[in-house]
């Protein structure tokens, strides 16, 4: 018997044993070929000696040096290449995972108004169907309602309203610009609602990932969100954890967006999976009005700046770049898009190819007309998953797409580099997983 805690105390699951490029081998010899990897996270392989060259370097020169008595080269170097990547953002902290990095920005945004005397903003707004991590300040604001319901009793104050998710939501005969304005303007009925005064932020994943299954907001939609925060002084906080780091193909998601967010968190691929790290990024009238005021943050871990994951996100940082990674995460991502829609597009239960780069989602339905999803109780993700484990494929499958119950989805987020031979292996395995997991 196992004395790890595992996630499911039903039964142990494989020991992995070794990586291999984009393969995770197990005890028993079995190669799976890491489609999602793990969480988004290994978007460099299991394998890359630059990172664990570097690892390995800081870890023997100085493997940690607490944040309250020192900074070191390798976190002053790594925030300066962010933010050299990130528009609009001028500060740096640094944390240990992603839900860190999202009750650092909601503190953060908290503090900020407290020092700047408007301390009755103590109210944060997210959406239906996100997820922000599950310590207790990020699950209040996410929507995932599964996630919450045992512990609803412990979350503060949470104020939700749709999310942008265009294939379920989008009226017949509504257009995609109407649609997203129609969802962004219900962020101003409920600040209105709430009272402006009382706002601090609004939290949302520039494209919706874990629950939905890459849901990429339509065009229009962040811009008419950042004007209605502007114009209550509301912060916009961007939840990149999963969906940043280069993997739509740009460093940050909301790139793409055409509009810059007042603070954005990032985890997950930040060091690739070599080692645990996760960073809030802010805009520099933020920080200036903490320096201007108590000076002082009031919020740290032991682990915040840690050097030997700062290297590890270096040197990710450094081979996504010199090796034009994010070029080939749009070219493969737009390829593997095309071969899962003409392998999977008409199956009679995809309803959905979805996403961006190489973050995407296939959403399973019962009825393709209707849209309506599998009876819950049949766990058609938990299946498609099993499957595809049997056939040595890793993918990210999730349930309760449409509204935290209801709905199947997988998301396919395999590492930055993937060569045309691994599209052609995720989608025959997914294919055959697909198969073999539809009730009879
Ligand atoms: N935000 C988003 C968008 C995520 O997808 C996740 C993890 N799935 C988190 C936050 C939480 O990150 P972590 O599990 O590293 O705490």
């Amino acid at each position: 018997m196992s004395h790890v805690f595992h996630r499911s105390l039903l039964s142990d699951p494989p020991l992995a044993v070794r990586g291999e490029g984009l393969y995770i081998i197990d005890d028993e010899g079995n190669r799976y070929l890491d489609a999602c990897g793990g969480a988004a996270v290994s978007n460099l392989g299991h394998d890359n000696a630059k990172v664990v060259e570097a690892v390995r370097r800081q870890a023997e020169t100085l493997p940690y040096a607490h944040t309250s008595f020192f900074s070191t080269q390798v976190l002053e170097e790594l925030a300066d290449l962010l933010v050299g990547q990130a528009p609009g953002m001028e500060k740096v902290l640094f944390v240990s995972g992603g839900s860190e990095a999202v009750e650092a920005a909601l503190k953060l945004s908290r503090q900020y108004f407290v020092e700047i005397g408007e301390s009755q903003r103590r109210l944060f707004i997210g959406r239906k169907q996100s997820y922000h991590g599950n310590t207790l300040g990020a699950l209040a604001v996410g929507g995932n309602q599964w996630r919450r319901r045992p512990f609803a009793p412990l979350l503060s104050e949470g104020h939700h309203i749709s999310p942008c998710f265009e294939y379920r939501w989008r009226d017949a005969g509504e257009n995609r610009e109407a649609f997203g304005i129609r969802v962004a303007n219900e962020l101003e009925t409920k600040i209105l609602e709430l009272g402006p005064d009382n706002v601090a932020g609004f939290i949302a994943e520039t494209i919706a990932g874990a629950t939905v299954g890459a849901a990429a907001a339509v065009p229009g939609y962040f811009a008419r969100i950042r004007e209605i925060c502007d114009r209550y002084g509301v912060h916009l906080i961007l939840d990149e954890v999963m969906c940043g780091t280069g993997r739509t193909g740009s460093m940050f998601a909301y790139e793409q967006e055409g509009i810059v967010p007042d603070m954005v968190t990032m985890a997950k691929g930040l060091a690739a999976g070599y080692q645990p790290i996760g960073a809030l990024l802010t805009k520099g009238y933020v920080s200036d009005s903490i320096r201007d005021g108590s000076g002082y943050f009031q919020h740290g871990h032991t682990f915040m700046g840690h050097a030997t994951a700062a290297a590890a996100a270096l040197a990710t940082l450094r081979v996504i770049r010199n090796e034009s990674l994010l070029e080939n995460v749009t070219a493969r991502g737009t390829s593997l898009r095309q071969k899962l829609q003409a392998e999977l597009g008409s199956h009679a239960h995809v309803g959905d190819v979805r996403g961006r780069g190489l973050f995407i989602g296939v959403e399973f339905v019962e009825d393709r007309i209707t849209k309506k999803p599998f009876d819950p109780d049949i766990k058609l993700h938990q299946r498609i998953k099993t499957q595809a484990m049997h056939a040595g494929l890793l993918c990210y499958a999730m349930g309760g797409t449409v509204d935290g119950r209801f709905g199947d989805h997988v998301l396919i987020a395999p590492p930055y580099t993937m060569d045309v031979t691994h599209e052609d292996e995720v989608v025959r395995k997914l294919a055959d997983a697909v198969t073999a997991a539809m009730p009879a």
